[in-house]
């Protein structure tokens, strides 16, 4: 009944690792509020946006739904900030990277069909989950590493995802930002784009204010981020003259945004980055989510025996650090600050 990506597509939901992110955070940790984004919504906005782009272009949408929903399994806790501390820790043993976590997890550490380790996915899910790699570790994973030895594009599909992801985090950033009350709405208004839209939607609906007017006006920028993508990348689609999956990798990045977008997108980010993620607030809980890391980390690696056996058994075949690194990332936000009060807290057990 279902084609390949399709049962992709359901065995990714299926994962344990896909329910975990909804406990696990990128900018906001998860105990600060009902309202703010999870992964997990994250997950479904990229998708959303991911699915409605592959249709237009007439891409495989079951194949770009697949590698959205699968793009952030391999996320730590904390968001980029338990990835940082992650990967420190990490430094003499090969390294953290979440990209190519949600590989390894798909590949070999979901555990729940009888016939096969991971999800067994498709070669075109996994090289679509599989973003960046350097060189190092791409000659460790034959045909899948091949693409970024030999410099070749991701798929259609992978680059709409890329994209898709892009549109969908900034556009959530702002309105989680300015719930959050760390960004204001006329600090906002320095950038473009925001400024444009909310300023149409004004003209529209004169009477409209407070989140119905933020949200009237991330629609508008969604809807002219994707309307100017798809443009775009019809307009290159057309000019390559591609016609296989090859030429496709073989071509300059095909899914894109035209230059005046790109430009807008640019100081979006730009300002998100140094009002939001660079707010005081959020780098006090940046600093507090890598402390948990490295204090577990440092923990399990002084002594083993304080790993769950499942854990320290697994590290017998694939080396104590990578496991203690397997189960570091799988925890959500709430089980590591929990595990952390177990391990260093007297009383708790
Ligand atoms: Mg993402």
């Amino acid at each position: 009944m279902r084609s390949e990506f399709q049962r992709d597509r359901d065995r990714i939901i299926h994962s344990t690792a896909f329910r975990r992110l909804e406990y696990k955070t990128q900018v906001f940790v998860n105990h600060e509020g009902d309202l703010f984004r999870t992964r997990l919504t994250h997950t479904l906005e990229v998708a959303q946006i991911a699915r409605a782009v592959a249709r237009a272009l007439r891409a495989n949408e079951d194949l770009a739904e697949a590698i959205a929903l699968a793009h952030d399994l391999g996320h730590t806790p904390f968001g980029h900030a338990g990835q940082e501390a992650l990967d420190e820790c990490m430094r003499e043993h090969g390294g953290f990277e979440h990209n190519l976590q949600s590989l390894r997890i798909v590949d070999h550490l979901e555990q729940r069909y009888g016939a096969f380790d991971g999800l067994n996915l498709m070669f075109e899910t996994r090289a679509g989950i599989l973003k960046r790699c350097k060189p190092s570790i791409a000659h460790t994973l034959g045909e899948l590493g091949r693409r970024f030895l030999e410099n070749r594009r991701p798929s259609l599909e992978a680059q709409i995802c890329n994209l898709a992801d892009e549109i969908a985090y900034n556009n959530h950033d702002v309105d989680d930002g300015l719930r959050s009350g760390l960004i204001t709405l006329e600090e906002l208004e320095s950038v473009s784009l925001f400024a444009r839209h909310c300023a149409a939607a004004r003209r529209e609906f004169p009477r409209l204010a407070g989140r119905r007017l933020i949200h009237e006006t991330v629609r508008r920028m969604i809807d002219a981020l994707v309307t100017d993508l798809l443009e775009e990348t019809r307009r290159r689609l057309a000019q390559t003259g591609v016609s296989s999956p090859l030429e496709v990798e073989l071509a300059p990045p095909l899914v894109g945004f035209s230059a005046e977008m790109d430009e807008d997108n640019r100081a979006l980010k730009q300002f998100l980055h140094e009002r939001l993620y660079r707010h005081y607030r959020v780098v006090r809980m940046t600093n507090k989510a890598k402390a948990i890391v490295r204090d577990l980390f440092a923990a399990f690696y002084a002594d083993a025996r304080l790993l769950p056996p499942e854990h320290r058994e697994r590290g017998q075949e694939s080396g104590m650090a990578r496991a203690i690194a397997d189960y570091i990332a799988g925890m959500t936000d709430r089980y590591a600050i929990k595990e952390h009060r177990r391990l260093f807290a007297v009383g708790e057990d």
